[in-house]
């Protein structure tokens, strides 16, 4: 028997997304045709001014530990573009802390409010890394199923139904990863007036806010009063919107006593994020080629997503999906396909990869084995390619329940 571990990974399990991600990797190296569509990641390159930012900072010898919080130049940037997206309103870049990635950031700031007892409530399906981040602070993450006639998203209602008098905390995905849905302003005015009432911290990933196929970016807690803003965390970076995802950089925006914690926190862990990915990653923030650049990309996002649920819509009517709004994701039900016997998100995906080698990652990842996601951030032509094998397999399920 090995020795024991620490009761702090006492529930840890490692992420389903990125597993999937290296078993795709895996087999395409060994020569095996896959199609990927689990991992959420742009298909598209870094924008060539941030790629050059990043080439030059190497060049210009920017290759020493950074400051601890971020470089001015990238907080003052994240600063300016938070502020552009909502409305010109004030954002202090003392108030920003630049990580290794956004989800450090998330981690840097659950860490840091919560602990044993606490609770915090998470709209579920859930992005696979929010409960185990929870468990790491050893707080106890509860899920709260969205409305499946809300595109999965949860009201002020099922919050409070969910909560207790030990919650202390609830994050919030919108635009929602595995579901692609936004809140609507009003339905995040609605939540933090909630939150405020009850004193509960709100983090609020907003990660996906630039990849919207509404006008201009998705809406933000930072479109709400300032009042309401007391115990927020905005977290925010540019793996997404910017195709950087492996350049590791997030920051979180929040009051100034929780950002200095997460200074010190990070200072023991990390130091800082990666010195030339945060002159890149300035560069993403600032230039304007790279914000058209921006644009293209998310207009390539929603022309994939029209053609997916144009052809669901008809060529498979009787299968639920969330129509998505936002971020790259299309999340569709799997357990109808047959009434006897449902088929699960896992034994579909198993099926998939197996019959027709296509990775998709199973609901149970996200809290709901119903369901399966799909990423829709790669090529058209290899989305073409991956949709007609995802219904011919949803067709063959169908055909054995008539059978
Ligand atoms: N939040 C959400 C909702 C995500 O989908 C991801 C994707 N990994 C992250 C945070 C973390 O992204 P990153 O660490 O690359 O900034
Ligand atoms: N967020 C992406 C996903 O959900 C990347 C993998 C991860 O970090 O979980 O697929």
């Amino acid at each position: 028997m090995p020795d024991p571990l620490s009761l702090n990974v006492q529930h840890l399990k490692a992420s389903e997304t990125v597993a999937i991600s290296n078993e795709a990797k895996r087999r395409k190296a060994a020569g095996e045709d896959v199609l990927d569509l689990g991992v959420g990641e742009p298909d598209f390159d870094t924008p060539a001014p941030a790629a050059q930012a990043g080439i030059q900072a190497i060049q210009r010898g920017m290759t020493r530990y950074p400051p601890n919080v971020g470089l001015a130049e990238l907080r003052a940037g994240i600063a300016q573009q938070l502020s552009a997206m909502s409305g010109g309103r004030a954002v202090n870049p003392d108030n920003i802390i630049v990580s290794s990635g956004s989800k450090q950031s998330i981690f840097n700031a659950c860490f840091s409010l919560f602990g044993p007892k606490d609770r915090v409530l998470i709209p579920s399906p859930a992005w696979v890394s929010y409960p185990q981040i929870v468990h790491l602070t050893r707080a106890e993450p509860v899920l709260v199923p969205g409305d499946p006639d809300w595109g999965l998203k949860v009201s002020v209602r099922d919050l409070d139904r969910a909560s207790h008098k030990l919650t202390r905390g609830i994050i919030l995905c919108s635009p929602c990863n595995p579901t692609g849905a936004v809140y609507t302003l009003a339905e995040l005015k609605a939540i933090a007036e909630w939150a405020k009432k009850n004193d509960i911290w709100i983090i609020s990933d907003e990660i996906y806010r630039r990849i919207n196929y509404g006008p201009g970016p998705a809406p933000s807690l930072l479109d709400l009063p300032d009042e309401l803003l007391e115990r927020t965390v905005i977290i925010y970076g540019a793996s997404k919107a910017y195709a950087m995802t492996g350049w590791r950089i997030g920051a979180a925006l929040a009051p100034p006593h929780l950002t200095k914690a997460m200074a010190a926190l990070q200072s023991h862990t990390t130091t800082g994020a990666n010195h030339p990915a945060q002159w890149a990653a300035a560069a993403a923030f600032t230039d304007e080629r790279v914000d058209a650049e921006v644009s293209r990309m998310v207009a390539a996002f929603r022309r994939r997503r029209d053609y997916l649920v144009d052809r669901f819509r008809s060529e498979a009517p009787g299968i639920e999906f969330v129509e998505p709004h936002g971020a790259f994701y299309f999340f569709f039900r799997v357990d109808g396909i047959r009434d006897t016997d449902p088929v699960t998100g896992q034994s579909f995906c198993e099926q998939l990869m197996k019959q027709e080698g296509v990775a998709l990652v199973p609901g149970a990842a996200f809290a709901d084995d119903r369901w399966v996601r799909l990423s829709y951030a790669v090529s058209d032509a290899e989305l073409e390619r991956a949709l007609e094998k995802v219904l011919r397999l949803i067709h063959r399920l169908a055909s054995a329940r008539a059978a």
